[in-house]
């Protein structure tokens, strides 16, 4: 079984910055049966990227198709043979950077691509080496993912990069996050064609859709990302709509 995946059109982005991203993609929330998304709410699980792309594209009549029973799998081996999957994990990961490597890349790895696991908890073994995490078994590799979970501890992780995200009813935890230095991924209700709002909550917005690269924001920012999919539509305080001011000639 693979578990990561390449190619998505913000991975595609990131690969003209000289990046590869491999992502992981589980079943979200309780669709697997297991909790993977300990902080998920009404809006986000609506909302969830889980459906955006081939993903949510499902043939007449059906309710699932091959990439969610593919998620689903790979969530019921990560609960069920826990070192089955790690062991799978590290030969995708080292065949991810050999694969950049030959296409003159930097490998690059985001595990919870729909998830919120604390993957610095899962210890790991490579060869006959036991390694605390998988960032301590690569430490020369990048790592990032969003997390809408505080507290977690990932100080001294130096090559795991994380953005909090925003969402309906979490506006406390954000407060905290902003205040423990981390950059908050908010998702707006505006179009496309219109520009992110220079400030929301008093900080300044970083456009997160030119990439997906998080680990090369500037600090100190929300990364502000465009409502996609069934986001667009949602009505639960999950999606953010900021008070955009024009410029009017006089
Ligand atoms: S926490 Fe993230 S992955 Fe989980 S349901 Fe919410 S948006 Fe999806």
């Amino acid at each position: 079984m693979k578990l990561l995946s390449t190619g998505n059109p913000k991975v595609l982005k990131g690969i003209k910055q000289g990046y590869n991203t491999y992502i992981l993609h589980l079943a979200p929330a309780r669709l697997s049966g297991h909790e993977v998304c300990p902080k998920r709410t009404v809006g986000c699980t609506d909302s969830c990227l889980n459906t955006a792309g081939r993903g949510g594209m499902f043939k007449r009549g059906e309710v699932t198709n091959v990439i969610q029973e593919a998620r689903i799998r790979k969530t019921k081996l990560f609960f069920a043979d826990r070192d089955g999957f790690m062991e799978l994990l590290v030969k995708d990961i080292l065949l991810g950077i050999k694969q950049s490597e030959r296409l003159g890349l930097i490998p690059v790895f985001r595990l919870n691509g729909t998830s919120d696991l604390s993957w610095e908890k899962y210890p790991v073994k490579m060869g006959n080496v036991f390694y605390t995490n998988i960032f301590e078994a690569f430490p020369n590799v990048q790592f990032y993912d969003y997390t809408k979970v505080l507290g977690r501890k990932v100080n001294g992780i130096s090559n795991y990069h994380l953005t909090f995200s925003a969402a309906d009813g979490n506006d406390n935890d954000v407060t905290k996050a902003i205040s423990q230095g981390y950059n908050i991924a908010t998702v707006f209700g505006i179009k496309k064609t219109v520009p992110m709002p220079e400030l929301y909550l008093g900080t300044p917005v970083y456009n997160g859709d030119e990439s997906d690269l998080r680990f090369l924001d500037p600090k100190g920012v929300i990364v502000g990302l465009y409502a996609k999919g069934k986001a667009k539509k949602d009505t639960s305080g999950f999606v953010k709509y900021p008070t955009i001011s024009l410029k009017i000639a006089a």
